[in-house]
This record gives C-alpha cells, structure tokens and sequence, in this order.
C-alpha cells in the first residue's frame, strides 16, 4: 500500500463508502492521509459547571429538557437544552440546527466544547460540539484529546475516522516528500513526513499534534513556494512582444489629463512600461486601494501598446464596469486627439454580453481595425480573435478563476504570450506574496489622489434606523447627494434570513419618496441594468438599492452614503471593496454596517470601523480567515491551505530558501515524482498567466 493506492483497497472501505469518498474529491491513501483533523479537542480541560468562566469552555454533563422553539421574524429555528453535572446546570443553544433536540440520550454523559457566553442577558452555552464521554473511555485516557474531523458532506467524522484507524498500521511505510538539501531545517528528516502524518492524526498531547502541524506547514508552504517558483522561470522561457516606450506620446497624455498623477501612479506606470519594452511577457500585479487610481495608468499602458501598432484587451468582472470604463477611457482619448489630432490615440470597442453587432465587431477585431477592447466574458468566448493581441489587461483579478485568465492569454498570436496586468484592490498581503504570488512582480498604489475625505464607517443596529439613520439620510439627499443601500439577496429565500433588496427598495421609496429610489440586482437584463446605473450616474436616481453587482469599480462621485444590510453576512475584503463605492468624490463620506442587534459585533464589523486602510484589513483578514477563501482559485476553493500560517514568517523564509536553491536546478525534481505531481497541481492554481 502507497500513497497512490485506491481507497477501494483499505481494510473497511467498502463500494459505498468509498463512492462517498470519490464524491468529496478523496480517491487515494494520501488524498485520506491529507484530510487533516479541523481542531482538536482537548477534553482534559474540561472543568465542572460551578467554576465556568465565558470563553472557549469544555463541560462535562448530561442534557434534558431539549425543546425547539422558531423566532418569526428571522425564521430562525432554536433548539435549547439544559446541560447538568453535579454542581449545577446552564442552558445550552443551537440555530438552526432542528437535529439536535433528537441527538442526544438523556441518560448518558457527553462532553460540550463550544463558546461560552452572554447571550440576551443570560449566560449560556452557544452552538456546542458533543461527543460521547463512553466513545472517549474505550480507548483509554490518552483519548482525551481528540482530533476533529469536518464532515464532509456525507460522510460522518467517525466513518472518516475508522477508515484512518485502519491505515494506522501503514503509516510507517509513508515515505518521504521534501528534499534534504543542504537547506533544510533540521526538522526536514528522514522519516518526518510519517511522523508528522501520524502525530496529527493519532496525537496524545498538543506537543504531538503541534509536530505535525509544524512539518505539514513546512511541507505546503515549500511546495507553494517552489511551484510559484518554476512558473516564473517558465514564464521568462516565453516569449513576447517588445512595445517600446515613447516618453513624447506618455509625456502629452499625462499633460491633457485633468489631474496631476500621484507619485505612486507616476512610479507603477513606469514599471509597466519597462515592462512592455521587453521581450519576456510581463506578469505584473497592480495593488491599488479602492479609489487609488488604477484605471489611468492602465490607460497609459494600452496607449503605448496602440502606439506600437498591437491590440490591448481589459477584462472587467461586470458589464456595468466595463461600460464604464469603455465610456470613461473613450471619452479621455476622443478629448485628446481632438486637441492634438497629429497624436493618434487607440480606436476602442466595448464588448458585453447586451452588445448589438458582436458578429460584425468581432470581425474588425479579428482584421485589428480596433486598438483597444474592453469587455466582459464575452470577450473570453472561441470566436474572439485578435490579430496582434500583444498585451491584457485583468480588472479585479480576483474575481476571475485561472481558467478565464488563460483563456484571454490564448488569444495571442502564435509563438507569442501576450504581457499582463492584473489590477485588483484587494491587496495581498506579504506573506502570501512570498508564497503563492512569488512569480509576480508587484506595483503598490499607496497613494490616493489629493483632496479625498475619509469615509466615517459606523456600525448601526437596525433597531436605530429611525432614530439615527433615516436623519442622516435625509440630510444628505437634501444637499442634493447620492446613496447607495446594499443588500445580499435579490428575494426571500429558504435558509438566508438576510432582508431581500426588492422588499428593501419598495420600503425605502415609501420611507423616501420625495426622492427617487432605484433597484438594481445581478438578474436583470443587462440592458436594464446599464439604465438604472447610468440613471444613478446622472442623478436621475438618488438612493439605489443594490445588491453586490455594484460592488467592484463602479465610480460615481455624487454618492457619498452606503449602507450596508446584514453586514454580519460579508467578508472583510467584500466590505471594504463596497465602501469603496463612496468618498470617490470631494465631500465627506459615511459608511453604515446594519446588524441585527443581537450579540457583539463581530471582529470584522470592527476592523472596518476602526480602518480604512485596505492593506491594513487585508493582513487583518488573512489572521480571522486564514489564506483559505482570499483569493484567486482559493476562493473557488481550489486552492486549500491546510495548515499552513501565512503570518509564520520564519517558518516561510526557511521554505523560501530551501525552495529557491531546490529550484537553481530544475532537472533535479524529476528524481521525486510525488512531489512533481503535486506542484503541478500548485503552478496550475497559483500563476496568474
Ligand atoms: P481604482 O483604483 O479604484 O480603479 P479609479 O481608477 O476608478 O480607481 O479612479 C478613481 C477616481 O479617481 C476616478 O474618478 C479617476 O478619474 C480619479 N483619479 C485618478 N487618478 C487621479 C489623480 N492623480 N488625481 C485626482 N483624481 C484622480
Ligand atoms: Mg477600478
């Protein structure tokens, strides 16, 4: 038995359970090996009721008087109970867990970790997990602390657990992964990998469970490094167009531009077109806060590629985006030629799903009568050709998955890849620079364009709408401003509690209806959809009620209040990116999180108030979410980090070192077939060409 051995061949693993497996992507030993235990358990710390403290608590007990009880408002279901030991009992919730009143056996003994709290004026245990204290016993004290596994859709954590039982014997044999080159830590050894395998998943102590998690850090953490690393000696074995810089041709379009240029557009501009002069494709990440300006010096960069005679293509995650940067940039060249008609700017088209003609246009793009095309999706399908494509452009990169961007890169000439720019205003913090983004070559707007008011984010209760909010939109409608309202769902659905925009938008046109209220959700044709933008654009609209298809780029500089619904529901980089929405112009801006009121604010809620520094939230949102959800393929899920902590920055500098020596010699990796196999998987998902 290996790591590549079929789960159809373990002891126990019969063709059901085994179906259930292939289901969730695990087919082999070591897909199994690599599920890794979520937390542990340490039921040791258990402590008796009378002496609980609010946190993180384990409590031994037994529990009655399970009863459901369904809020109307939220379409909640709760299920409570009483958990008791022999010094006291509290009351323990679950939400909208209905199972749970039937789970447990009143007569039997479990222990409950989960979150000890204040909840509606009452101490009370929140959400906990139970295991059966006899499950525990047979196997002795040291199963005390316990790995836990996820379940996996449906298979149970103690199915998965048998199946790994069974392999316990096997694990001795795992052989080892990592080379051990004269960069290694020490902890890189023979043997390393099956102890680390077997310390996680069979720990008697947090001292084991640490040991493997440390190797297993090391052991992702080397492979992302070293995967990032081959891309990048890939991508400077490809070849590209040279579009050489003319200083003249830069020089009269800043000088025409209605603003100065920051000194950091000024900067990453000139990286991009050094970039552009060479012969190596460019792959070049362009970081730039909300509002930081990055639509300009990708502008700058298409004119010198025009200039050249080549194409340029600008990917946009919505039609809405798109249409407004096609407006915006066509505008900026028309005004430019008709001042200096000796300069010849680039000849645009704008190619969205709602655009008429697609047949007749796709045919100038093909024959290269069109410099510059910007677009959506649309403009990934088969049969949009260019002609001399030398250069892409990717807005908010992170909404596309590597299988669009490479799609776009396709469309070059042949023999050629074409240069790339990636813009996105989600920064990625350092550490995952060094990791999974170490091909890339980076330029930081840090620098907002003068005269901007900061954003007065405050977290609301919707409880104090009246009282709060509703004034202070009326004030701002009064001065004859803008107002965005988000919402996250278009209707009431099943599970989600979240208020739906329609049922919003009506609310506010009757609570407003001095003013005009608009609605604009993904659904809606797109044609509709541009009116109702381009209505809001020319305040014909005054408070649009939204979901988050507004939510990336849109620039509208008359709106200057955004209130966000159920803000609990979104992440950190999501939040950010929709205040981004607002302070675009030269007055003050406000930003308001709507909660239900019930509970602490979350952290994130917290941060957003106390920040408006997009960098700063990136960092503090990779230590809540850990790398996992944050970018590229990892937001489709793809990309799973296990266990590695992006903010180890020791632990990275070493796999770092190791990795980049192992890579001076790229021959060397076929002499370790595993390891090939599985960095390949990594450069698929990593690279952003
Ligand atoms: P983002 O980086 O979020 O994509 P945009 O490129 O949309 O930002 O720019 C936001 C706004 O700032 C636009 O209205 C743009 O015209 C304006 N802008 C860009 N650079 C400057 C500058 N140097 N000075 C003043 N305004 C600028
Ligand atoms: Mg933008």
């Amino acid at each position: 038995m290996d790591m590549s051995t079929p789960v159809e061949e373990i002891k126990g693993v019969g063709p059901k359970t085994a179906e259930l497996l292939h289901n969730v992507n695990l087919r082999t030993v070591g897909d199994l090996l690599y599920c890794l235990p979520r937390v542990y358990e340490n039921y040791q710390t258990s402590v008796t009721i009378e002496d609980l403290k609010p946190g993180n608590v384990v409590v031994r007990g037994k529990i009655s008087d399970l009863h459901i009880v369904r809020t109307a408002r939220r379409r909640l279901t709760i299920t409570e109970g009483v958990i008791r030991d022999e010094t006291g009992a509290i009351r323990t919730v679950w939400f909208n867990q209905p199972y749970r009143a039937k789970q447990f056996d009143p007569k039997r003994e479990y222990f409950f970790t989960g979150k000890y709290e204040l909840k509606h004026g009452r101490y009370t245990l929140t959400s906990p997990s139970a295991t059966l204290v006899q499950d525990l016993e047979q196997d002795g004290e040291a199963a005390r602390f316990q790995p836990i596994y996820s379940a996996k859709n449906a298979i149970k954590p103690q199915t998965f657990q048998k199946i790994l039982a069974n392999l316990r014997p096997e694990f001795a044999k795992i052989p080892d992964l990592l080379p051990f080159t004269t960069y290694a830590p020490d902890f890189i050894k023979s043997g390393a990998r099956a102890e680390a395998l077997y310390c996680s998943h069979f720990p008697e102590s947090p001292e084991d469970a640490e040991t493997g998690r440390r190797y297993l850090a090391y052991e992702e953490l080397f492979e992302l490094i070293l995967a990032a690393k081959l891309n990048q000696q890939e991508n400077q074995r490809l070849r590209a167009m040279s579009l050489p810089f003319d200083a003249g041709l830069i020089k009269e379009i800043v000088q025409s531009l209605p603003f100065r240029l920051t000194g950091a557009q000024r900067r990453s501009t000139w990286d991009i077109l050094q970039g552009l002069e060479k012969k190596v494709p460019m792959n070049r990440l362009l970081q730039g806060d909300v509002g930081s300006g990055k639509t300009i010096v990708a502008a700058l960069a298409a004119a010198q590629t025009a200039h050249n005679g080549c194409q340029v293509a600008l990917l946009a995650p919505t039609a809405i985006l798109a249409t407004q940067h096609y407006e915006g940039l066509n505008q900026l060249f028309r005004g430019i030629e008709s001042q200096n008609p000796q300069l010849k700017m680039p000849t645009m088209a704008l190619l969205t799903g709602a655009t008429r003609g697609k047949k007749r246009l796709k045919e100038e793009i093909a024959q290269g009568k069109i410099d510059f095309v910007i677009g959506t999706h649309a403009l990934l399908t088969d049969d949009t050709n260019f002609k001399s494509l030398a250069f892409c452009i990717i807005d908010e990169q992170h909404r596309f998955g590597v299988g669009q961007r490479q799609k776009l890169l396709l469309k070059s000439p042949d023999g050629l890849a074409p240069h790339l720019l990636s813009m996105t205003a989600t920064p990625i913090p350092r550490s995952l620079q060094l990791t999974i983004f170490g091909d890339l070559d980076v330029s930081i707007l840090n620098e907002l364009p003068p005269g901007r008011q900061p954003i007065v984010t405050k977290i609301l209760n919707e409880l104090q709408q009246k009282d709060e909010l509703y004034p202070a939109m009326r004030e701002l409608l009064g001065k004859g401003q803008q107002i965005y309202w988000i919402c996250q769902v278009i209707e009431e659905t099943g599970t989600n509690t979240a208020t739906p925009v329609k049922k919003q938008a009506k609310k506010l046109a009757e609570l407003f209806s001095q003013v005009k209220v608009g609605l604009l959700h993904g659904k809606m044709k797109p044609a509709e959809k541009d009116q109702i933008m381009e209505d809001f654009a020319q305040n014909k609209i005054q408070i649009l009620v939204s979901t988050t298809v507004v939510e990336v780029g849109v620039n509208v500089p008359n709106a200057n209040m955004i209130i966000i619904q159920d803000a609990e529901n979104y992440g950190l980089a999501q939040l950010h990116q929709l205040r981004g929405r607002v302070g675009r112009g030269d007055q003050p801006a406000s930003c308001y999180l709507l909660t239900d009121g019930e509970g602490r604010p979350s952290r994130r809620l917290r941060e957003m108030e106390k920040s408006t520094d997009g960098f700063h939230l990136a960092e503090v949102d990779l230590k809540i979410r850990g790398p996992g959800e944050i970018y590229g393929a990892m937001q489709h899920g793809e990309l799973n980090l296990q266990v590695a902590n992006l903010s180890d920055t020791k632990l990275i500098a070493e796999a770092s070192q190791h990795a980049a020596e192992f890579a001076k010699n790229p021959e060397a990796i076929t002499a370790y077939p595993e390891l090939s196999a599985r960095i390949k998987k990594y450069q698929q998902l990593t690279t952003l060409n």
